[in-house]
């Protein structure tokens, strides 16, 4: 559901506080988009160096790597720890490419700091969590590094704001979003659900603040990586994080959604860059977020339209259990005046509210005949009433 933005934040001193500064203003190379790649996780120092190798000559401006992987299941690969740290520096050495690294704690935070890595991202289990971020945020205290944070698996633009005011709070200047999408119960085509609304509603609070896309975690696979990357920029976000790897088959982690080197680039080229200061893509940006909460409007009315439906169930069953006749015109006329008042209410058409619940209340008929014609086991057909 769309967040609710309570009307105090409007004039919170805190959130009117909150001042971010540009990806241009950092203190490393940048461009739009702003590009950050490399592997899910460092491996080996011969995968490392030669993914950065490709990497340096395709523009990118950040070598992301992960040293501690949180993992969802315990034995599995979880990070080549301080030794990847080492590689990394040689990354910045040979190939003149920042680097940035997953931090969870204050002992990530000590060691990152002491090799030097030029940015640090929190991850989206570590975002959920309130104890460890403010950890991450006391470790950096009066430390000058910037910090991305993604958003929390869970949809909670608040909690995404909370993570993003205590990195504030520690002092840190520069400070960047990462979308990644947000876990979710029922299957989708996703590995996490975009639900682009909540970037959207991030932004809309903190128009300063730069919003980056990280199509690799929500896709989960490499085919879907180019239209999300794609959606992000129409959408106005700054730049992309994408996972490549030499060789993404034989990969530790994450194997289906990295990219090899020369994928990469394809994908980097095929993009559609809109200048961001030309009208047109400030319009059709603008039709974009309209459009994503129009879609999400609509699934609502469907949400509640089915959850409409199962009580004309409940009542067909009350009505066969006590011998009550399925249409009742008194109520169809308490219906159809109530729709009257609140159609005036809201400065709806009367008349095509009337014939939307016409349908509606058929199909709440039909569906508690269903119900009460129901076949009993070796009972015969129902007569028609
Ligand atoms: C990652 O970027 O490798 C990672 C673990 O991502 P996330 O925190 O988005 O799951
Ligand atoms: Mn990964």
């Amino acid at each position: 559901m769309l967040a609710e933005v309570p009307f105090s934040h409007y004039f919170c001193d805190e959130i009117l506080f909150m001042k971010f500064t540009s990806l241009d203003d950092w203190n490393i190379k940048s461009g739009y988009p702003f590009i950050i790649a490399g592997p899910c996780a460092a491996e080996s120092e011969e995968q490392v160096m030669a993914t950065a190798k490709e990497l340096s000559q395709a523009g990118v401006h950040l070598f992301r790597s992960g040293i501690w992987k949180p993992r969802t299941r315990p034995n599995s690969f979880e990070g080549v720890g301080e030794k990847g740290l080492k590689w990394l520096q040689q990354v910045r050495k040979e190939f003149q490419l920042p680097v940035t690294v997953e931090v969870a704690n204050a002992q990530h935070v000590e060691l990152a700091l002491k090799y030097n890595i030029d940015v640090l991202w929190i991850g989206a289990r570590t975002t959920v969590n309130p104890f460890s971020v403010q950890a991450i945020a006391d470790a950096l205290q009066g430390i000058d590094i910037p910090v991305l944070v993604k958003n929390p698996v869970n949809p909670d633009v608040e909690l995404w704001i909370g993570a993003i005011e205590r990195m504030m709070n520690a002092g840190i200047k520069n400070i960047a979003a990462i979308h990644r999408g947000f876990s979710a119960f029922e299957n989708t085509k996703y590995r996490n659900k975009p639900t682009w609304e909540i970037p959207i509603e991030l932004k809309r609070r903190f128009p300063d603040l730069p919003l980056l896309c990280d199509p690799s975690h929500i896709c989960g696979k490499r085919d879907l990586l180019q239209s999300v990357a794609q959606k992000a920029l129409d959408l106005n976000f700054e730049g992309l994080m994408l996972e490549v790897h030499p060789n993404p088959d034989k990969a530790l982690s994450d194997k289906e959604q990295q990219l090899t080197p020369s994928a990469f680039k394809e994908l980097i080229s095929s993009l559609i860059i809109r200048k961001k200061d030309f009208d047109d893509s400030v319009t059709q940006s603008s039709l974009e977020e309209l459009r994503i909460i129009i879609d999400r409007l609509d699934e609502q009315l469907l949400e509640k339209l089915a959850e409409r439906m199962s009580y004309a169930e409940k009542i067909g069953l009350f009505k066969k259990e006590n011998g009550i006749a399925i249409y009742q015109p008194e109520r169809w006329n308490t219906i159809v005046n109530h729709v009257k008042f609140l159609s005036s209410e809201k400065n709806l058409s009367e008349d095509l509210m009337l014939k939307i619940f016409s349908y509606i209340h058929k199909e709440s008929i039909r569906k508690q005949s269903g119900v009460m014609y129901e076949k009993k086991k070796g009972a015969g057909k129902p007569a028609e009433g």
